[in-house]
């Protein structure tokens, strides 16, 4: 997948969720925070009030407790009960000599001295803070500092069951004191400010709306986020649904996949990431239409989906390719498996032997990304032969280096062509026993700026997947035409000259027309050139690989069947196609042959070619005791090393004319 896709389905993940977060925490936060602001400075202006009403009544009291000339402690708690009857605030009284002694108290509390505050503000009040109210209080340079947390709380703590606590907002109990007119003494009164419900109702219908506005707008956020990630789970879905079978697709297996991969970091769990393609779809849709094909896609991955644990993966990747990430323990058993795998697959429609192919990568590297590693297995299952009886092939980086090497071809193959880099050899043929030069076999060698000397086993097997070949060996014909005529123009006794035409060109209809046509550019006449066909050819479209042959023929040329006796020979093609000439492959003249089995072959083959009227070259041969034999045989042409290597047309020339 490019990496732009990869960024989308990133973005896709964030969309929108992230910012409505954020404004909702901010929105909250910020509406809070003025609420919180707005209650602290109008309950800072309620007690400023409430602070300069305690001074004067404590100065009162002062005036009070110093013309009643007190000189017990029994009086001043009945002086203190006749003042709290007008002055309701005042709580408790208590009367601290010079030192700091308390020399009388009204009830059992005393102010603690050590902790005293003066307002010069309030007439010199001085605050003596108890423990109580320092909660409620916070001073701070002098100043009297409200904290709502701690008004609320206090309001909320003083609530109990039966307590008229909603007419109470606020009460603060704190000391505060006043030189008596009399002595060195001081009088201290406890003081009680209450806050009533009725003073702050305004404000508390405002802190009341503000609470139910930020109630609603989180309420509206919160409903708006789970839509996103509603939006979002469905989105994901979406992305991650195959529209051809209904189920996963790649993108899918990349983002689990790689989680279940990153797992195996701390585990001894091993993973494959295997390419899975049925074989020949292209020819099933043709025969049984698209939608059938589709059919068999779904029935495919439904049966793949059944095959696979909890922590392994399978998708449909596109046509007839599926991607699976299956854990493993030995190649061997995951060799069963997918055997398994592929005999299921193939019972979906058992009257129609479906065959499928499996590219296989070991994950080594958890770090490596999911699309190379598929690109890996698909390495690996191409290099694997359609027709070919082996179904399973594990990726190796020769693989790698292969399709490199393919990839380079194939980007310079056409320019090459163009540039005649591509050069016509020919390798001469020999009559056994006069050892007459009377034929030769042109062969192709790629002369590369960059690559030096390539022989065709490093291209013609990627030109016969790739389609090149069909240009190439057009190439060659007309090569060996135009060389043949222009010999001819010279005078030269010219000798035929064969031509391989690879098995691609068999689907052509009007494939002998076309040799025609690239030969008589040139005005040659045909009997000099001759067509290699290769027996592999002869098991494809029989019907028109037969007219071709027996077209080609009626024009004049002649054909031959390459490589005889390698493979699969079939006898019968022998008895079917009208061919002029069998090449016999080197393979005969291979290896030990202590039995002699190989030379009755061999002198039967050359028998029934004869019989058959057919002639025989014997290829590859190398050594004098070969030319005798076949010479006693009466075979009729040679090709090998022992006579000569294919060479360039200059050296062939000096060889046939000189
Ligand atoms: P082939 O058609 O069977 O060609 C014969 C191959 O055997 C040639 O290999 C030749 O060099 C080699 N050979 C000949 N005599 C001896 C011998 O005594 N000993 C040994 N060890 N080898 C011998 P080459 O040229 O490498 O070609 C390989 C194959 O590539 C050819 O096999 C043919 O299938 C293909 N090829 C070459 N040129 C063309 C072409 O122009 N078109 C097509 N379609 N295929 C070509
Ligand atoms: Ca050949
Ligand atoms: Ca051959």
């Amino acid at each position: 997948m490019s990496i732009q896709k990869d960024k989308k389905i990133k973005r896709l993940h964030r969309k929108h969720v992230w910012p409505a977060v954020l404004s909702m925490f901010l929105f909250i936060s910020a509406f809070t925070f003025i609420i919180l602001v707005a209650l602290g400075l109008f309950m800072e202006s309620i007690l400023s009030g409430k602070l300069g009403h305690a001074a004067e009544n404590t100065q009162k009291v002062a005036q009070i407790i110093s013309e009643e000339k007190i000189s017990n402690e029994e009086e001043l708690k009945r002086i203190t009960k006749e003042i709290q009857k007008t002055l309701t605030d005042v709580e408790d009284v208590c009367i601290v000599n010079a030192n700091s002694e308390t020399i009388m108290k009204s009830g059992v509390a005393e102010p603690e001295l050590e902790r005293a505050l003066l307002f010069p503000e309030y007439n010199n009040l001085m605050l003596y803070l108890s423990g109580e109210s320092e909660d409620t209080l916070h001073i701070e340079n002098g100043e009297v500092r409200f904290e709502v947390r701690d008004v609320l709380e206090n309001f909320y703590a003083s609530k109990e069951p039966g307590d008229d606590y909603d007419r109470t907002m606020l009460q603060v109990n704190f000391w505060s004191s006043s030189p008596m007119l009399t002595d060195d003494l001081n009088i201290f009164v406890k003081n009680q400010i209450v806050i009533k419900e009725t003073e702050t109702r305004s404000f508390i219908v405002f802190v009341a709306m503000s609470i139910f506005i930020i109630v609603v707008f989180a309420i509206y956020f919160i409903i708006f986020i789970i839509g996103l990630f509603i939006d979002q789970k469905k989105l994901t879905k979406l992305l991650y649904l195959d529209t051809v079978t209904g189920g996963n697709n790649w993108t899918y297996l990349k983002a689990k996949g790689e989680k279940l991969i990153k797992k195996t970091k701390h585990s001894r769990a091993k993973y494959v990431l295997i390419h899975v393609k049925m074989n020949k779809y292209q020819s099933f849709c043709t025969c049984y239409g698209v939608k059938e094909g589709n059919e068999i896609l779904e029935l495919m991955n439904n049966v793949l989906q059944q095959n696979i644990g909890k922590k392994e993966v399978a998708v449909h990747y596109a046509r007839a390719d599926y991607a699976m990430l299956l854990r493993y323990e030995t190649n061997e058993s995951l060799e069963q498996r997918l055997e398994t795998i592929s005999e299921r697959l193939g019972s979906v429609r058992p009257e129609q032997r479906l065959e499928f192919n499996m590219g296989v990568y070991a994950i080594s590297d958890i770090y490596t990304d999911m699309d190379t590693m598929y690109n890996n297995a698909s390495i690996a299952r191409s290099s694997l032969n359609e027709d070919g009886d082996k179904r399973i092939c594990w990726y190796s980086d020769e693989m790698q280096e292969q399709q490199l090497w393919e990839r380079k071809v194939e980007d310079t193959m056409e320019e090459a062509l163009k540039q005649k880099e591509f050069q016509v050899y020919l390798q001469p043929k020999y009559s056994p026993k006069e050892e007459v030069l009377s034929g030769a076999e042109a062969l192709v060698r790629w002369i590369s700026p960059e690559e030096g000397f390539v022989p065709p086993n490093r291209f013609i097997p990627i030109f016969e997947k790739n389609g090149f070949i069909l240009k190439l060996d057009d190439y060659m014909i007309s090569e060996v035409a135009r060389q043949q005529a222009q010999w001819i123009s010279e005078g030269k006794n010219v000798v035929p000259i064969s031509v391989n035409v690879s098995r691609a060109h068999f689907t052509k209809v009007d494939l002998a027309e076309h040799i025609c046509r690239l030969v008589d550019q040139y005005n040659v006449p045909h009997e000099v050139i001759e067509l290699e066909l290769t027996e592999s050819a002869f098991f494809e479209d029989k019907e028109v690989l037969l007219g071709t042959v027996r077209k080609l023929r009626e024009y004049g040329f002649t054909v031959s069947m390459d490589d005889f006796g390698a493979g699969y020979s079939s006898l019968n093609s022998l008895k079917e196609i009208p061919l002029d000439v069998i090449k016999l492959d080197a393979e005969f003249f291979r290896g030990n042959d202590e039995a002699g089995k190989g030379k009755i072959i061999v002198n039967e083959t050359i028998d029934l070619a004869k019989k058959l009227n057919m002639r025989t070259v014997a290829e590859g041969i190398e050594t004098k005791e070969q030319v005798d034999f076949l010479a006693e045989l009466g075979c009729d042409l040679i090709q090998g090393y022992y006579f000569a290597k294919p060479m360039p047309l200059k050296e062939f020339e000096q060889k046939a004319f000189c």
